[in-house]
């Protein structure tokens, strides 16, 4: 077993610690916006030089996990819009361990706001938690933590009974998650993919979660591959990561397929309603604002709305899909009456600890982060390759057990294999917005010496909120209330998440090696109860709560959609994303929602098939030449060439013969320079042979 201690360590002085941490982040803010607004400025700029026209067969709403891999799919054969109010995403969202240093800044986050907690979030200013959701193209999968957890085969089986409807069964589904997935590691065979956009493996800074691992083995918690059928269990988390960054939707499926000519990706293009023709009941376009001017786009087969679970929520009811009463208060016209936002889960999570651990044990970014990690990120190792979660163990609380009896794990307890470094309160406080003095408090005793934390999450929550309109302004906040622990079952869950973690560390010899102990410090807040009991547990997971950002269900199957994500009632309409799970799954959620927009790309493909326009890829010559000129500089004067060969080839469509007559040798030879040169723009796989 290798341990913390055995990988990579840099004594270097931390040069990147002290430059980088501190002097760019502590102006990150205005760097970012003068970094969003050259990029707004670019995006106007080039925008002013296309003509996508304003009718697609298929519109994307919201570019984000779901929607980057719908438009990758639908664009091999349709045109598609895809619409996305943020922009590209920026390159420091790449290195995985600045992950918890870039959240909660508006130019790459919607910095979602609930209303008071009553049961929870109590260390949060006004016992608001702060929800996390990615803005630009890849969405939160720019941001999140890139455990890549697909769920547990029982989560998507009771998705089946839910919706009364097989195709989405652990069995059933398994295929679409192989198929996004280009999976390396120790469990490779008949439960992964290898030839998907998605590179799966485990980092190459691991930190302590072998340890963890081995520790929880020695608990009864066998090692085994959590993307695969298993009852309980732990495993070294693997990642979506290239050479060491982070492979978010935006690197593996969008990037290369952006110049694609079937493909319009509008940044900056904030969705406002869908436009529904009402005496068909049809979803026929979508309004929404970009650079300043209201535009509309028209959809000829179908509108996807893939925004994220709080936000096509948001655009739902905007557009008179909805609880008829909560619509009718605001003077929106009612075009259905469908529980919209009635559902909402989340994983409410705490970070336990800190377990203090000797010297060198863990990673202190202080210390360790240094110059030359930056040098061996480029060269994937080192500690930048972590974003601090790097074993989890998937487990059945004592109450599943004695209820449920299923096999059916409702915990994950994360090992965060991250010291607290000198600025670790704030840090934390910026990140979820715990109250700084309660994290300077209790923070205090523990900078700068080695520990860790296991961050302990409800899986199978029983307590569900709302998400609901403030008014009828499209950039209105929303009025979002989880309910977390409305429900004292998830409290009960929590607190035995707590004790099998804290059972974990104490029960282990691996853990006793490192001299492991978790602090004596009292949590602020909680001195009234005894050290350790679970009343104390009780107040700790009640004050030190955090949500990592896993909504879903506000828009579920079988109450807002039909289990093939139409939204009841209407054509034409569809929703793909996170909103759509009928239950939440019981890991971490960004896995799932990539095989939920992979088989909604298939659903979709299948059921539009042989309806590509005629002419298929070639169908629109205009948009093909804008995409033709877009690239002139590239395309070395053949676009001429290139407008002879798109007509010969239109006319093809309708008359060969008369085509192969308009074609002698010299055309033939400055045909196949054209093709040559669009194959070098638009990507050999995509260009016509
Ligand atoms: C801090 C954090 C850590 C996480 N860690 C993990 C993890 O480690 N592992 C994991 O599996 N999951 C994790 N998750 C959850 C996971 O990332 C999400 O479940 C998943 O990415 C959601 O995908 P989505 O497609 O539903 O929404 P998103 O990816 O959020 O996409 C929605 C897109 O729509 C755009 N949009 C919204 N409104 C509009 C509008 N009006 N007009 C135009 N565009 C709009 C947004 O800008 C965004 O790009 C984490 C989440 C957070 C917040």
């Amino acid at each position: 077993m290798s341990s913390a201690a055995t990988n990579v360590r840099l004594a270097t002085p931390s040069i990147f610690t002290r430059t980088f941490m501190l002097g760019i982040m502590g102006t990150l803010s205005m760097y970012l916006t003068s970094w969003e607004n050259s990029d707004r400025v670019r995006d106007n700029y080039l925008d002013k030089h296309r003509d996508y026209g304003d009718t697609f067969d298929f519109i994307i709403v919201g570019g984000g996990t779901a929607g980057s891999i719908l438009a990758n799919r639908l664009s091999e054969d349709y045109k598609v819009l895809m619409l996305e109010a943020g922009g590209d995403p920026h390159p420091f969202q790449r290195v995985p361990l600045l992950s918890n240093w870039l959240l909660q800044y508006s130019q790459l986050d919607w910095k979602h706001i609930t209303m008071p907690q009553k049961q929870a979030f109590k260390g949060s200013t006004q016992s608001r938690a702060s929800i996390s959701q990615g803005r630009g193209l890849g969405g939160t999968s720019n941001l999140d933590y890139m455990m890549y957890l697909r769920g547990h085969p029982k989560d998507f089986d009771e998705w089946a009974d839910l919706t009364k409807d097989s195709s989405w069964s652990y069995d059933s589904v398994l295929k679409y998650f192989k198929s996004l997935e280009q999976y390396s590691g120790p469990w490779e065979g008949e439960y992964h993919g290898d030839s998907g956009e998605m590179r799966i493996k485990r980092p190459a800074y691991t930190g302590l979660g072998e340890r963890f691992c081995h520790a929880a083995q020695q608990n009864g918690y066998p090692q085994v591959d959590l993307n695969g059928p298993f009852v309980e269990g732990c495993d070294i988390l693997t990642y979506p990561t290239k050479k060491g960054y982070r492979d978010s939707v935006h690197s593996s499926f969008l990037r290369k397929i952006k110049d694609h000519w079937n493909l319009a990706i509008h940044k900056y293009a904030h969705v406002n309603k869908i436009l529904i023709k009402g005496d068909e009941n049809r979803a026929k376009g979508v309004e929404y604002d970009r650079h300043g001017k209201a535009q509309v786009a028209y959809a000829t087969k179908e509108i996807i709305v893939t925004a994220g679970a709080i936000q096509t929520a948001k655009i739902l009811m905007l557009s008179g899909i909805g609880q008829r009463a909560e619509l009718d208060s605001l003077g929106i016209p009612v075009i259905a009456d469908l529980p919209v936002g009635k559902r909402l889960q989340d994983h409410l999570s705490v970070y336990l600890g800190p377990f203090f651990v000797d010297t060198g044990a863990s990673l202190d970014i202080d210390r360790d982060v240094s110059a030359g990690a930056a040098l061996s990120l480029a060269r994937d190792n080192g500690p930048l390759t972590t974003t601090g979660f790097q074993a989890a163990a998937v487990i059945s609380s004592g109450l599943e057990k004695l209820h449920g009896g299923r096999n059916w794990p409702d915990l994950q307890l994360t090992m965060y294999g991250l010291s607290h470094h000198k600025s670790a309160d704030e840090d934390f406080s910026h990140a979820y917005h715990l109250k700084k003095d309660l994290l300077k408090t209790y923070f205090e005793h523990s900078k700068g010496s080695d520990s860790f934390s296991i961050v302990v999450s409800g899986g199978r929550p029983k307590s569900s909120g709302t998400v609901k309109l403030l008014n009828r302004n499209p950039y209105a906040p929303l009025i979002i209330n989880p309910n977390y622990f409305d429900k004292v079952y998830d409290l009960v869950v929590m607190v035995d998440g707590v004790k099998k973690a804290i059972r974990l560390v104490e029960n282990s010899t691996v853990f006793h090696d490192i001299n492991a102990r978790l602090t004596n410090e009292v949590l602020p807040g909680c001195e009234t109860f005894r050290f350790r009991s679970d009343a104390y547990w009780e107040c700790y997971v009640k004050t030190m709560s955090v949500s990592f950002g896993n909504v879903a269900g506000t828009a579920a199957m079988g109450s807002v959609v039909d289990s093939n994500m139409r939204v009841i009632g209407l054509k034409g309409l569809r929703v793909m994303d996170a909103s759509i799970m009928p239950s939440i799954v019981s890991t971490s959620t960004g896995a799932a929602v990539m095989m939920i927009a992979e088989k909604g790309a298939d659903l979709l493909l299948k059921q539009w098939q042989g309806t590509q326009t005629e002419g298929g890829l070639l169908k629109d010559t205009n948009l093909v030449l804008t995409k033709i000129k877009e690239n002139a500089s590239k395309m070395k004067g053949t676009i001429d060439s290139s407008k002879a060969f798109l007509e010969t080839l239109k006319l093809a469509g309708s008359n060969p013969d008369a085509a192969l007559e308009q074609i002698d040798m010299e055309d033939l030879k400055k045909l196949t320079q054209s093709v040559g040169s669009l194959a070098a723009i638009l990507g050999p796989a995509r260009c016509p042979s």
